[in-house]
């Protein structure tokens, strides 16, 4: 459900003006999740509505509650069958973040990444993307009591600057006043760093916080782990940070899966601080270092005692970073394996980077 489904449904049911607002306040102010619960509307207009349209265009196939509760894994099924997935984290009280999918699969097979082993299957539309965080706020009230849903970080399924269109349209969407109504500080996109996708997002959306995947210090590593840096090497890379930088003021954010033996090494870290050094703007850079989620690659997470040893490289060269709290490790997984573990799960065949790019 969003604007453009509440408009469409009262022009097409032929309502008066003033059911738009009524609509509107019951999904997006009260989470009522049914067309049958909206107490302003008549019954037989309840019934009419139900009969014809489904509030949301996702369905739970299943759902993972962390033991602690603080973390949640929904698979959700599209009206076409398809499956994506999506997390509710709850990092510390009052605050609840969702990660979205903005893709079924995606093209760019990361090395370390489970939905990059899917191939890309379609891209998911506006609605598909907002209708995540709506079945996240119905969940929220029904079991939390709660519908305050912080953050929103597209960090799910799929590249999303390769979904540029639709992505741009579910950001305006969530920052829509008359729907989700959410400050674009509270919106995250997460790129491996399509550049002239990324500039236009900066362009169009400056508050809206950039994060990266990095990944690597160099470009023999990166290319070995993203096929993406041969079009976009880091060089070309650190000149679309820099842009964002200045254009923007505002923080970005690096992020550093950890994998042992690959990238995780002192002279790594070294490297790593002193490419990001030459953006000249250290304060506005915050790198977080990923715990990698085994899949079934032949890759393997860093010790804890690595990943401290790291940290503390890139904290002597005047950086700032963190370890990001690995919340829900026991539902969590890496983004894409219970979609894959699926027995229908569709794999697509694969393009090479230049065909993704045309
Ligand atoms: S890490 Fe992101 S861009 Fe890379 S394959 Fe996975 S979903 Fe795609």
């Amino acid at each position: 459900m969003d604007s453009l489904r509440i408009n469409k449904i009262v022009a097409d049911n032929g309502l008066p003006k003033f059911r738009k607002g009524q609509l509107t306040k019951a999904f997006f102010s009260e989470a009522v999740d049914s067309f049958n619960e909206i107490t302003t509307f008549s019954k037989d207009l309840r019934e009419k509505l139900t009969e014809q349209e489904n509030v949301l265009t996702v369905t739970l196939h299943k759902l993972y509650s962390s033991t602690a509760k603080n973390a949640h894994k929904a698979l959700l099924k599209l009206e076409d069958g398809k499956l994506i997935e999506t997390v509710l984290l709850n990092p510390k009280p009052g605050l609840w973040t969702t990660c979205i999918s903005s893709q079924i699969g995606c093209a760019l097979a990361c090395d370390f990444c489970a939905t990059g082993t899917m191939g890309w299957i379609r891209n998911l539309t506006s609605e598909e993307i907002t209708d995540q965080v709506l079945f996240w706020r119905f969940f929220m009230k029904q079991e939390l009591k709660d519908i305050q849903l912080n953050n929103v970080v597209y960090m799910g399924m799929g590249e999303p600057l390769h979904n540029k269109k639709e992505v741009f349209k579910s950001l305006d969407e969530l920052m829509n006043p008359d729907t989700f109504n959410m400050g674009a500080r509270h919106l995250s996109v997460s790129t491996v760093g399509l550049l002239p996708a990324m500039k236009e997002l900066t362009d169009k959306y400056p508050q809206v916080n950039l994060a990266i995947s990095f990944h690597a210090p160099n470009d023999e590593i990166r290319l070995g782990m993203m096929p993406i840096n041969k079009p976009y090497p880091i060089d070309k890379l650190l000149e679309g940070i820099a842009y964002h930088l200045d254009k923007t003021n505002r923080k970005i954010f690096i992020e550093y899966i950890l994998l042992d033996g690959k990238n995780d090494s002192e002279a790594n870290a070294f490297e790593l601080g002193r490419k990001l050094k030459t953006l000249g703007k250290k304060h506005l850079i915050h790198i977080n270092l990923i715990v990698y989620n085994k899949t079934d690659k032949d890759l393997e997470a860093t010790s804890r005692d690595q990943a401290q040893l790291f940290k503390r490289k890139i904290e002597e060269q005047g950086l700032s970073i963190t370890i990001r709290k690995n919340l829900g490790r026991d539902i969590h997984g890496a983004c894409g394996q219970l979609a894959l573990k699926e027995p229908n799960s569709v794999k697509a065949t694969r393009s090479s980077i230049e065909e993704i790019l045309k």
